[in-house]
């Protein structure tokens, strides 16, 4: 929501009388007075009946999302439940927001002390209670209703507001004057540190929200959980010793962290309602947003997302980052961006070595190239020659050089003061900093990121003795020729698996991450859920864990086939829908919940370690095999 700046300031005035209302507010968030429906496989089926597979997820989401559930359901275990939440409050407010807005009130005293005070000033905490406290729609009269409205319109821009002028008034103490600074006279630099703030800050609030959240500390648990399942998986099966070893590695390096704690992914929709999860292949980062463990068992979610750290995607970037050229851009980058000990003489050995260097990217392998070529979208008609890879590279590394000129960047980043509309000039803070004009860095970036193009021209501006304007395109066509040659070696690691647009609308590749993660993580789901005796709390956790496979009654839901036919046009590494379904119910998994196979799927799978004549099961622990009939 975008207010005026009048709106703003007439909303000021009101906050002296606003501010009184503070002292009432209690700290006991509105409770939800919602009686959940119970669910159990066990209402579906007896204990001797063998359940169809897909039958059994459908009928769940359909149980999920009929009349009477509405998105909310409590899922019913042998010594627990699991609420899953994906519908509204009684009153009308989505389950997730509501989540939200009570975690706000529980820990509005923790949240950062500027921030806090801002809401309070406007009554924020009163009026959120207020709020949340209405009554169901359908009882509202005509004034109820369109105070509600009123109601939500303001806290937005209260809590819009309190991001405003905390911002500013760090910056200010940052950079003293900030505050005068009219809008057009705010230079790219100052706007990229405006936005740092700001990510710092929605990284604090999360945290004062959700670090000691319930919902939060079962993640953790489910993710400790999950990496010793992962381990047991791998170690039953059949894939050489080396892969083995260096799977178990990579999952115990994995690093969970609560949405927004890391400022460099801090985002607000996923510290707050958002029903989604990331991996970050380069930091090795994983993160379930708010939205997502406040409404489901994120079992599944998490079991996908710690596959990817598996992903070819993964170990492409592994592989080039262990090279002597990655390590050498490294320090340059360091010596440029941090210590400031950059020299020509490093440069130019740089650049002697260069060509040679690029040789230590030849001869990358895929782990398990069939099962990964079975796990493409589409099938990849043509394979890559030299020339195709020139083409690319080329239209790759042009297309980057337009972007950065036509956002000045070459020019900004080699001028110390920066001219304003008023006459007087401002230092600039990246003055030969190519790591300052991205938003987060933490030497993470792959070497094809566009700021090894950056730094390739920044030391390449600095050591050339040429006059000014033929200094600037001289530097400009020696990055541009570098990148063109690090691209090329990219794209041929990448080769038929590649994610590019580019490669991929050409039929030359199609990734299968998305896939890879489905299935290696319905193995590591399958070996959890082998630990519990108790069939039906396996079926119902499997359930549980899959609500977000469960969509309202739609278009989709009733034509799930050629829902699935239609979406198979998409360029889009993930299955959709009933694809999707049917490659999440893996032989494994099929195995640990007892049920039969009622569809045909093109099922991409890794051998386990069977003993002779023993079931798939018998490698997934074998501590408590479920009864299969
Ligand atoms: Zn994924």
């Amino acid at each position: 929501m975008t207010l005026t700046r009048h709106e703003t300031l007439s909303f000021l005035k009101l906050a002296g009388v606003l501010a009184l209302l503070v002292s009432c507010v209690s700290n006991e968030p509105p409770k939800s007075p919602d009686v959940l429906r119970t669910f159990s496989s066990e209402h579906l089926y007896t204990t001797k009946e063998q359940p169809l597979c897909k039958t059994m997820l459908d009928n769940y989401c359909n149980i999920l999302y009929s009349p009477d559930s509405l998105g909310n359901l409590e899922v019913q275990r042998s010594h627990d439940s699991i609420k899953v939440l994906q519908g509204e409050t009684k009153n009308q407010f989505s389950q997730v927001f509501f989540k939200f807005s009570q975690a706000k009130l529980q820990n509005q005293r923790v949240l950062p002390k500027d921030f806090f005070n801002v809401l309070a000033r406007h009554g924020y905490f009163e009026k959120l209670k207020t709020f949340l406290d209405r009554v169901p729609r359908t009882t509202m009269t005509m004034q109820q209703r369109l105070d509600s409205e009123q109601l939500d319109y303001e806290l937005g821009f209260i809590w819009a507001t309190a991001f405003n002028e905390t911002i500013i008034a760090r910056m200010e103490v940052k950079y003293p004057g900030f505050h005068k600074l009219p809008e057009t006279m705010i230079p790219v630099e100052l706007q990229l540190e405006k936005r740092r703030l700001r990510r710092n800050l929605v990284s604090d609030i999360s945290q004062a929200l959700w670090r000691n959240d319930h919902n939060w500390k079962k993640v953790e648990q489910n993710f400790a959980h999950l990496q010793d399942s992962y381990l047991q998986m791998i170690g039953e099966l059949d894939i050489s010793t080396e892969i083995r070893e260096k799977w178990s590695k990579r999952i115990l390096e994995i690093k969970l962290v609560l949405p927004g704690a890391f400022p460099a992914i801090s985002n607000e929709e996923c510290s707050s309602t958002t029903v989604n999860a990331f991996y970050y292949t380069y930091l090795n980062v994983l993160t379930i947003c708010a939205g997502d463990f406040n409404s489901e068992d994120i079992t599944q979610t998490l079991a996908h997302e710690m596959a990817h750290a598996l992903g070819i995607d993964r170990s492409l970037y592994l592989f080039a980052n262990s090279t002597a050229l990655s390590k050498n851009i490294a320090n340059l980058r360091q010596d440029m961006c941090e210590t400031k000990k950059f020299s020509c003489d490093e440069w130019t050995a740089f650049k002697d070595k260069f060509a040679s260097s690029l040789d230590e990217l030849n001869g990358f392998k895929a782990d398990l190239p069939e099962f990964q070529r079975c796990l493409k979208r589409r099938e990849t008609s043509k394979a890559l020659t030299p020339d195709d890879i020139a083409r690319f590279a080329h239209t790759l590394t042009a297309d980057r050089i337009s972007e950065l000129a036509s956002s000045d960047r070459f020019l900004r980043i080699t001028k110390p003061e920066l001219p304003t509309p008023n006459g007087k000039s401002l230092r600039n803070p990246n003055y030969l900093n190519p790591c300052s004009y991205y938003m987060w860095s933490q030497n993470e970036e792959p070497i094809d990121d566009e700021l090894t193009t950056m730094i390739f021209f920044t030391a390449e501006y600095r050591c050339s003795a040429n006059p000014s304007s033929q200094r600037m395109k001289d530097s400009i066509e020696v990055a541009k020729a570098m990148t063109d040659q690090v691209m090329r070696k990219t794209l041929q690691m990448e080769g038929e698996y590649s994610a590019r647009n580019l490669l991929e609308s050409e039929g030359f590749s199609s990734p299968p991450f998305e896939r890879f993660a489905d299935v290696i993580g319905s193995y590591a789901m399958a070996q959890l859920l082998a630990e519990n005796p108790h069939l039906p709390d396996r079926q119902n956790r499997f359930l549980a864990s899959s609500s977000w496979q469960c969509v309202e009654p739609s278009l989709d839901s009733h034509f799930p086939e050629e829902s699935s036919i239609e979406k198979e046009y998409i360029f889009d590494p993930h299955l959709e829908g009933d694809q999707r379904r049917k490659e999440l119910l893996s032989a494994p998994i099929r195995e640990v919940i007892a049920c039969k196979k009622d569809f045909d799927f093109n099922e991409c799978s890794l051998p386990f370690k069977k003993p002779v004549g023993g079931p798939v099961i018998s490698a997934l622990g074998g501590r408590s095999a479920p009864n299969i009939p």
